[in-house]
């Protein structure tokens, strides 16, 4: 059973998300801006969500001896072949030019040729007396590249994500991100063994 648990992120926008979606979860969760020492960062040398997620969970954990959630989430475009992908954090410096850099790439691209797609895989590493329990799930939500960001809310890509019924992602009240979200989704495929893990469950 466990009454703690680490989210392994340094991304405020991620964590206010992950503020919300475990706020019904009986247990006290912790940032890495909470931990007495800053921890080294992991460098996410995988080429997947998958195991960039297991590498930094695992990492972590081995580091504190926590329970830890650690995601590895981004956007791949089909015009790009997927790309920015598992790089979507390096795509430029700032949330500002990866954005710009983005809508340049698909500069003259028609509306049926910008679909894209946010993925998010969670991963949950639960340290045990003889070893570790691991799971991972993956969460995505389908979209496709505006023309010009807009809307003030979420964060990244959110402004140039755009959404069938026409809103992008950054236009959408936090309430709306969280009903449809790869973060969401990915998190409601762990939720209910989190519940039994805590002693909830059914
Ligand atoms: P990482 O998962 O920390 O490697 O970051 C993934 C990259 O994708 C960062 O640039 C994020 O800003 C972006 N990203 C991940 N999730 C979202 C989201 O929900 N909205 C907008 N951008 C996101």
């Amino acid at each position: 059973m466990i009454d703690q648990l680490l989210v392994a992120t340094t991304n405020t926008g991620k964590m206010r998300e992950y503020q919300r979606l475990l706020a019904d979860l009986p247990l006290r969760w912790l940032s890495l801006a909470d931990l007495p020492e800053s921890l080294p960062d992991v460098e996410e040398t995988g080429t997947t969500f998958e195991a960039n997620a297991l590498l930094k969970a695992h990492a972590y954990s081995a580091q504190t001896g926590l329970a830890v959630l650690a995601d590895d989430s981004g956007l791949a475009v089909d015009a790009l072949d997927g790309a920015p992908g598992v790089y979507s954090a390096r795509y430029a410096t700032t949330a500002t030019e990866r954005n710009a850099k983005l809508l340049a790439a698909l500069e003259g691209v028609p509306p049926e040729g910008r679909t894209a797609r946010f993925v998010c895989v969670v991963a949950l590493v639960l340290p045990l007396p003889d070893g570790t329990l691991t799971l991972a799930a993956e969460g995505r939500v389908e979209g496709s590249i505006a023309y010009a960001p807009r809307g003030e809310n979420g964060f990244g890509y959110d402004p140039i994500f755009g959404l069938p019924d026409g809103r992008t992602l950054g236009e959408l009240p936090a309430a709306e991100k969280d009903a449809i979200s790869h973060r969401a989704r990915a998190l409601g495929k762990l939720h209910p063994l989190l519940l039994t893990l805590l002693g909830q469950g059914k």
